[in-house]
């Protein structure tokens, strides 16, 4: 019996024909700014997302990381949605390296955690000069929202999010480690998409397959000031151009399909959500991850992720009753199918 991963989309493996592309990578130093494959990625993603300028960088969270110490000062509020990436997974990095302090705003249960409006930031928004409050430095928006379901972002809220806080002199920063999904769930462009902030970070190592790497874009002073940040973080690096390759591999070759991960999300939840004790509204699935509570008297999530993988199915506990399963490039029609018989199954007892 192979096994179906659903944990996460980081557990892809790159392909034959990625690996192909690695071994076959042109490569220098970068940090002599002479590694072909490295430069050629920056270029490539810097002009999807329609920005000036955009540097590879080992993780989605030294992404994040380089951003917050760029964008704040110590002691800056920094305004997120609930259980942001940020907050929840990176264990504490953004009080231990940039100083900032989170305010948390929007849903924080049910339907729409991860995502806030307008009036939510103008809200939370502390001017600065003020004698005891700390000023907002920072708004972040995460796109698609991972704990919140792979939510995809109403780019209306976004632009009025990103234009208010422009209004009062607040940064804004788009963790974008998922936004290749939410660019196929509402087909918009990434250009578009990144437009309204002012830096952007992007991840090759979910969706799109690829074993390391993100990049972070913006305007040409921050991507340069990036380039020390990312040193200071010890995240400078040689002939990236390796793991660069498979970034232009996937681009080229897996983007396109992602649309497909959607799809099989919604097949396997609609299946899922037919189960017993199963709580899943499906206008929640909206890209390739797929968030069920089970409710009171029903298996919790501890024993569901037990169940499940004895038939070969390995999910995630996000909370001691929320599930999650995601979708990716290594598991097709058939296998997601399949999970979602067995998910169906082990909610029924
Ligand atoms: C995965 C992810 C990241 C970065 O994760 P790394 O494991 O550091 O690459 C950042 N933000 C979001 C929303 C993510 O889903």
């Amino acid at each position: 019996m192979s096994t179906i991963d659903l944990r996460s989309d980081t557990v892809t493996k790159p392909s034959a024909a990625m690996r192909q592309a690695m071994a076959q990578a042109e490569v220098g130093d970068d940090q002599y700014g002479e590694c072909p494959s490295t430069n050629a990625l920056q270029a490539k993603v810097a002009a999807l997302l329609g920005k000036e300028a955009a540097l590879f960088v080992a993780s989605g969270t030294m992404a994040n990381q380089i951003a917050l110490k760029l964008l704040t000062r110590p002691g800056d509020d920094v305004i997120l949605g609930a259980e942001s990436h940020i907050e929840w997974h990176e264990t504490g990095a953004a009080a231990a390296n940039s100083g900032v302090q989170f305010r948390v705003v929007g849903p924080r249960e049910g339907n729409g955690i991860g995502l806030f409006t307008e009036a939510d930031f103008r809200a939370t928004y502390r001017a600065p000069g003020h004698v005891v409050q700390p000023p907002t430095g920072l708004v972040v928006i995460e796109n698609t929202h991972n704990r919140g379901g792979g939510l995809v972002w109403n780019q209306d809220d976004v632009v009025a999010i990103c234009a208010a806080a422009r209004e009062l002199g607040v940064r804004s920063y788009l963790d974008g480690a998922r936004l290749f999904n939410a660019a196929a769930a509402n087909g918009r462009s990434l250009a578009e998409l990144a437009a309204p902030f002012d830096v952007v970070g992007v991840a090759l190592s979910k969706g799109l397959g690829c074993p390391v790497g993100s990049l972070i874009a913006g305007p040409r002073d921050i991507i340069n000031a990036a380039v020390r940040q990312r040193r200071m973080f010890g995240g400078a690096m040689r002939q990236s151009g390796i793991v660069a390759a498979a970034g232009l591999h996937a681009l080229e070759h897996n983007l396109a399909r992602l649309g497909e991960d959607h799809a099989n999300a919604r097949a396997m939840a609609q299946r899922i959500a037919q189960a017993p004790g199963v709580l899943l509204d499906l206008s929640t699935v909206q890209s390739n991850i797929v968030i069920f509570r089970c409710a009171e008297g029903a298996p919790d999530a501890a024993t569901v992720v037990a169940r499940a993988k004895v038939h070969g199915v390995m999910v995630s506990a996000f909370a001691a009753r929320t599930v999650r399963a995601t979708t990716h490039l290594d598991v097709d029609r058939n296998a997601c199918l399949k999970a979602g018989e067995v998910l169906a199954s082990v909610m029924q007892g």
